[in-house]
């Protein structure tokens, strides 16, 4: 940059009143505590997190930049596919992203893909960075690598040794080869979304999908809906009651979607995120050996609940995404659009808007890698906070993103609207963000009861 050109209603950084440059005729010891390199923001973030963090964060970005970025469009835009298809541009992202590791990094090397060195922190943490750069190349491709984690976390969260050897590597080590294995989440009925996600719905809530016991397993049968990936998984973990029992006896069972009786009826159009598919499965009979309950009979109610508290913070990552690639299209808009005879930017109203924007984006990913930080033991309370408040902000960057485009955000070339289509799905899914400020409140409301106990928030 010039030192002699500003932006208007700001001093050139050559004048004697412009901090940073001034810094540097400062004594050494005084420019020690004061001169700053000129990073831009992401790179600033990027030094202040753990190398092995940072590294994947970089290595994320490079993914998203270079496979996702170039088709999120072309994705988002193609006719609905039929059951069990999948756009080839996504297909090749999969297999890729398989084969990078990006399917994978729950584990430490070698039973995952998960560098040693990220090893000590808590793998929410780099799945935090990871998502967070996918979502803001495209919400869609994002969901469809995403949602593979979700589905793995029950077998990774029963703390069962047998289970992650015998069901999770074998996953692994085919997605790294190029042949991905998806795993899918399932615990949404068509009479059951939030009431399996909040402890008060489920107590009267009727179970949809319920398990039936026979000789070595059990046979399942119901119906669950708006599954992530569901149509393309080769294997789900889907919830289920025992035939006669209520939610309290819901259990985790790891399903072959290739099992007699398991299908796909039909996916989701639905407003954005599109490259991930969200299916309708019917259970008729599905027959699961006994050596595939996960986590223990009766314990799928905990299983569930512990994925959703480990999953929410990395969707509040998304919205840092979002916010991010809504603020970065916003900021380019107006250092290029022209308006009188000038840049946008030179407005000081346009940048008062984009300095909220930042501000917020930035605000978001402040908490959610501070929820993150912590995340070997999520809490509940902590992170259907940071999941709602996230999302909440994320769509309001995106609003003021459009504002500031104007006409130019409903096109779909300029990414804003899809981005509003995209960022609108994360506040109601892993639970509306009504019942996540009810989750929120439900854990903490042993304290809020105790009037001896004294509140700090
Ligand atoms: C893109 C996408 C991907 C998804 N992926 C998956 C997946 O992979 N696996 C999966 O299992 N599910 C998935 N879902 C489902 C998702 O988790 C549910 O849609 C979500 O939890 C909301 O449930 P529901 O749609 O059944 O709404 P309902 O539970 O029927 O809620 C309807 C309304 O009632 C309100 N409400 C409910 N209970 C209360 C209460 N006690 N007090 C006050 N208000 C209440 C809700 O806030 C909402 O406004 C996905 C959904 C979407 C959109």
């Amino acid at each position: 940059m010039n030192k002699h050109d500003h932006l208007d209603g700001h001093l050139p950084a050559d004048h004697p009143l412009s901090p940073h440059w001034q810094f540097a005729n400062l004594p050494l010891i005084s420019r020690s505590l004061t001169d700053y390199p000129v990073n831009d923001l992401w790179e600033m973030d990027f030094a202040r997190l753990p190398a092995a963090i940072g590294k994947q964060r970089r290595r994320a970005r490079q993914f998203a930049e270079q496979f996702m970025m170039p088709v999120a469009a072309e994705v988002d835009l193609a006719p609905h596919p039929p059951v069990g298809l999948c756009h080839p541009a996504a297909e090749r992202i999969l297999r890729e992203a398989g084969r990078q590791g990006w399917l994978s990094y729950f584990m430490p090397k070698p039973l995952g893909s998960m560098p040693w060195g990220a090893a000590p922190y808590a793998p929410i943490y780099q799945c935090c960075v990871v998502v967070e750069e996918f979502s803001r190349a495209c919400g869609g491709l994002m969901l469809l690598v995403s949602a593979h984690h979700l589905g793995a976390m029950p077998l990774v969260l029963s703390g069962n040794i047998s289970t992650i050897f015998r069901h999770l590597l074998p996953v692994y080590r085919s997605c790294e080869r190029g042949d991905p294995h998806l795993i899918a989440f399932a615990i949404t009925e068509p009479g059951a979304g939030s009431d399996v996600e909040e402890g008060h719905g489920a107590e009267t809530s009727r179970p949809g999908v319920v398990a039936t016991p026979t000789e070595g397993g059990y046979l399942l049968n119901g119906r669950k809906c708006y599954i992530s990936g569901g149509d393309l998984a080769k294997t789900a973990t889907v919830f289920a009651a025992l035939k006669g029992e209520g939610m309290e006896s819901w259990t985790c069972f790891y399903v072959d979607c290739s099992a007699p009786g398991y299908r796909v009826t039909r996916t989701e159009l639905k407003m954005g995120m599109r490259a991930s598919g969200a299916a309708e499965i019917e259970f008729t009979n599905v027959f699961v050996p006994e050596s595939r309950v996960i986590g223990g009979l009766r314990n799928g109610w905990a299983l569930n609940r512990a994925t959703l508290n480990a999953s929410r913070i990395p969707v509040g990552a998304m919205a840092v995404g979002f916010a991010r690639a809504a603020t970065e299209t916003a900021v380019e808009f107006a250092r290029h659009y022209k308006l009188g005879g000038k840049a946008l930017i030179h407005y000081q109203d346009v940048q008062l808007h984009l300095a909220t924007m930042v501000a917020e984006t930035r605000a978001m990913r402040s908490l959610v890698w501070q929820e993150a930080r912590a995340g070997w033991q999520p809490r509940q309370l902590n992170t259907a906070l940071c999941k709602f408040h996230a999302t909440d902000r994320a769509q309001h960057v995106c609003e003021m993103a459009m504002d500031l485009l104007a006409d130019h955000g409903g096109r779909h070339e300029n990414k804003i609207e899809k981005i509003f289509r995209d960022v609108r799905l994360s506040r109601i899914f892993e639970g509306t963000n009504q019942i996540n400020r009810l989750s929120m409140i439900e854990d903490w409301q042993t304290h809020l009861l105790d009037l001896n106990h004294p509140i700090g928030v």
